[in-house]
């Protein structure tokens, strides 16, 4: 399936290099250990995380639930299963709507790629979806965005390249209020090196919504780039401090052996990743299961 088929490179440098080790050591030493961490780590799991883990399994080893390195695999599919499971997932939005969606990340990550791909996804679900582009700093931003309106039969509001960010989100919601759209996804800027504007443009758009509608946002999403492992869970914390943060959407999970970061975000973050993308296309967008994750990252 396509979650096993994008978690590939993940599962090979991870439950490979660890049957690898139980095939490798006829018992337990500190030598087998130290692998075991080695691995955990070249998964980008994390430096806390792993701890924890390389905690359990001493634990593990005591409680003599471990006996050989035969019982590694199934001992760290139940543990990290259990750490993903610990936090919230992606629950359906139950709100009156419109219910707003701001989208958040740094350029690159697959912002534009994720606002397609949700739309898509409501869409398929019988909701009507409105896209507000407002990123308005780049003028290929909104072209993009245009494209995948069209792509996905999403209408997309926008304004001229370099007007107000916020004025197009009072737009979005205006439309959506008269044309009874039941979510409204909005783009925002992701341009990380003037730091300071970026997090001012986001609290005024959060404002603007607010006064609006109520409660709204109702989500704010940071998309993350699993393919940038450690530095993801860096931006994570930088976004944090600006806006609430409900959730992530870890892209391109397809193209790397770094899966092991959604462990880390949850772990570290307390942040649910709520959506996984595994690919270029509209439908290459999957709610997070933390079950199906880890069943597939064990597989
Ligand atoms: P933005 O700058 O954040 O808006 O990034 P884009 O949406 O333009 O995406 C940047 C690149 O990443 C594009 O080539 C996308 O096709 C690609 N991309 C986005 N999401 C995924 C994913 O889940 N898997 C893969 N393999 N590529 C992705």
């Amino acid at each position: 399936n396509k979650l096993k088929a994008g978690l590939e490179k993940t599962r090979k440098s991870f439950t490979e290099k660890i049957e690898q080790l139980v095939i490798g050591y006829a018992t337990i030493d500190d030598e087998f250990l130290d692998d075991v961490e080695a691995v955990l780590l070249s998964a980008d799991v994390g430096v806390p995380t792993t701890a924890t883990l390389m905690a359990e399994i001493r634990n593990g080893i005591k409680s003599k639930e471990i006996n050989s390195p035969d019982d590694l695999k199934p001992f760290l599919q139940t543990k990290i299963s259990a750490m993903l499971l610990d936090k919230a997932v992606a629950e359906p939005i139950s709100h009156k709507p419109p219910v707003v969606m701001l989208i958040v990340g740094v350029n690159g990550v697959g912002k534009t790629t994720t606002i397609g791909k949700l739309a898509s996804y409501y869409q398929e679900e019988g909701k009507k979806v409105l896209i507000a582009a407002a990123d308005t700093f780049r003028a290929a931003a909104i072209d993009q965005l245009e494209v995948w309106g069209q792509r996905t039969g999403t209408e997309v509001i926008k304004h001229a390249e370099g007007s107000d960010p916020a004025a197009v989100a009072f737009d979005a919601v205006q439309a959506a209020k008269a044309r009874k759209v039941d979510i409204i996804i909005i783009d925002t800027a992701g341009r990380l090196h003037t730091k300071s504007n970026l997090m001012e443009e986001l609290k005024k758009i959060n404002r603007v919504i607010a006064k609006e509608i109520p409660e709204a946002p109702h989500e704010t999403l940071l998309v993350l780039d699993a393919t940038t492992g450690q530095n993801a869970i860096n931006q994570a914390k930088l976004f944090g401090d600006a806006v609430t943060l409900s959730g992530v959407v870890l892209t391109k999970l397809d193209g790397t052996a770094k899966g092991g970061v959604v462990i880390a975000i949850n772990n570290e973050l307390s942040l649910p990743v709520k959506w996984i993308g595994v690919g270029e296309g509209v439908n290459d967008l999957r709610p997070f299961a933390a079950a199906e994750f880890a069943g597939a990252l064990f597989a």
